[in-house]
């Protein structure tokens, strides 16, 4: 790359494609007898989606993406395999693109089928539609109510396409939310008498509720090394980070006891100390309320964030840690876990791994020889 282009913007996401089959290998071995779609939406949440739709593909049993375009776009990428769209299509233009590149919908409503009923003639179907069944999240899914409707449609497909049965936890991460057993149980229920693979467990399901992993498990999170499961962080689950973000060290300033730092001045020295600026802000996916005192990584030593978030800047109290510009600062990875950074910011791992699609430049790390997944 050019120093240029580094130049643009020069936060960057270090992407770890060994860590991404290291967490698989920990689907596989909580999930072993269920087939795998790894969950690349959201930017493969902000790692990058092309490049681990690629890495991944042959590793996994199918893809899945929130949307028909995400979808094209992993054809256009040359990947063959089954590619799930969780939203499913939801007007003529979608579906066309759901045929045209060969992927399975997500049949949630029965507007859906509707639109499918006046395109149907002449129009090939997917060779899989995945079924969502609402059991109590009340977000996407069929009710017992529209079984009839659905069963009457079904019948009059021409070709009947194959069927997986599926449904979403609202409460999974909770494992002690006795929700996810009834809606384990609701999903049974529903299904009694009827044929075809199914399919409900995310991350947090993979790992707190072994009951409901079925045909196929769906892992996002974990497979990026963030912990599905309130109050626990990925390390402790023996999930590796893939994402490093991180920025270098514009400046390093004395500052004396009872200075105050950046906007607001919300922060003061206690003491005589050193305050690295990184080149990394809210402008590039770092949570702007995130408090004095967040932790971010130097070469191993745990600093802590000094004052607010700025655009593009942001101040840690080096301490005693010698540094000098240029340095990289980890904002999270390996020496603070993403959830560490979530939890003292108030959210989850899931929304600062996205926060960094686009933007941030991703640098994929050589591949360390690939475990057997
Ligand atoms: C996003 C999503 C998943 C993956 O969820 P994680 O919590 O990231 O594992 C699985 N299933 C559906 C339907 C989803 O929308």
């Amino acid at each position: 790359m050019t120093g240029c282009e580094a130049a643009i913007r020069p936060a960057r996401a270090v992407i770890d494609p060994g860590a991404l089959l290291h967490n698989l290998s920990v689907v596989r071995r909580h999930a072993p007898d269920s087939r795998v779609m790894a969950v690349v939406k959201a930017d493969a949440y902000g790692h990058g989606l092309v490049p681990v739709a690629r890495w991944l593909a042959p590793h996994v049993d199918a893809l899945a993406v929130a949307t028909a375009g995400e979808g094209r776009v992993l054809r256009q990428a040359g990947i063959e395999g089954p590619v799930v769209v969780l939203h499913g299509m939801n007007d003529a233009g979608e579906w066309r693109c759901v045929l045209e590149h060969d992927l399975e919908p997500v049949i949630h409503s029965l507007h859906q089928l509707r639109i499918l009923s006046a395109l149907q003639q002449g129009e090939r179907m997917p060779r899989r539609l995945w079924i969502k069944l609402d059991t109590g999240m009340h977000r996407l899914g069929l009710g017992s109510a529209d079984l009839p409707a659905l069963d009457a449609w079904l019948a009059e497909c021409s070709e009947r396409p194959e069927v997986v049965w599926m449904t979403h936890f609202a409460c999974a991460d909770d494992a002690g939310d006795d929700t996810t057993r009834q809606q384990w149980q609701r999903f049974c229920t529903l299904l009694e008498g009827r044929e075809g693979p199914r399919s409900a467990a995310n991350s947090a399901a993979i790992m707190a509720w072994p009951e409901t992993h079925a045909d196929w498990v769906r892992p996002g999170i974990m497979l990026y090394g963030g912990s599905p499961l309130a109050g626990r962080e990925g390390p402790e689950l023996d999930l590796k980070p893939v994402m490093r973000f991180e920025a270098p060290l514009l400046a390093v300033r004395e500052v004396r006891a009872g200075e105050g730092i950046g906007y607001g001045l919300a922060w003061h020295a206690d003491r005589d100390t050193r305050i690295g600026i990184v080149a990394a802000g809210y402008a590039d996916g770092y949570p702007r309320h995130a408090p004095s005192g967040t932790p971010a990584g130097l070469r191993g030593h745990r600093l802590a964030l000094a004052g607010r978030v700025s655009m593009d800047m942001l101040a840690i109290d080096l301490g005693q840690v010698e540094a000098v510009p240029g340095e990289w600062v980890e904002l999270w990875g390996e020496t603070v876990p993403v959830d560490t950074v979530a939890a003292v910011a108030g959210t989850i791992g899931y929304e600062l791994l996205c926060a960094t699609a686009g933007r941030t430049r991703h640098v994929w790390q050589e591949a360390v020889s690939a475990p057997d997944t």
